[in-house]
């Protein structure tokens, strides 16, 4: 499947998969870095930069800003997969450690929402997690 050239496309998100893979909805390649993106009548697809680049409406400024979440997301994952030891959660708000606390502490490696820690959470059951008491 190709995507239409007659519309103009925006991204709107990005992903990137662990330890596994999709393919384009454009090319069919294997991707496991994804833009996501939708045209002007509201059709969402995803595929990958390299692909995306070469769609109306897309500029390599939101590629390049696109790449730049995908290698923060990947960081992420990486410091979730081997070093996250505490997540203290109040709220929505998830604040990781990579040593054992039991209490909120300012020596925190990463902030994030709550519904992007549960996209990544389950890479590692051996954190040991935390929730504020109001
Ligand atoms: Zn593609």
């Amino acid at each position: 499947m190709n995507l239409p050239l007659d519309t103009e496309y925006k991204i709107i998100g990005h992903d990137c998969l662990v330890d596994n893979y999709t393919s384009c909805e454009n090319c069919s390649r294997v991707i496991c870095n994804i833009a996501t993106i939708e045209d002007t009548e509201g059709h969402k697809y995803s595929v990958g930069l390299d692909c995306a680049e070469t769609l109306s409406g897309i500029h390599a400024l939101d590629i390049r800003e696109t790449k730049r979440l995908i290698s923060r997301t990947r960081k992420l994952i990486k410091f979730i997969k081997k070093e996250a030891q505490t997540a203290f959660i109040r709220e929505n708000t998830v604040w990781l450690y990579k040593y054992e606390i039991n209490e909120w502490q300012s020596t925190w490696i990463y902030r994030l929402d709550i519904n992007k820690y549960k996209l990544y959470r389950d890479i590692n059951p051996f954190i040991k997690t935390i929730y504020a008491s109001k």
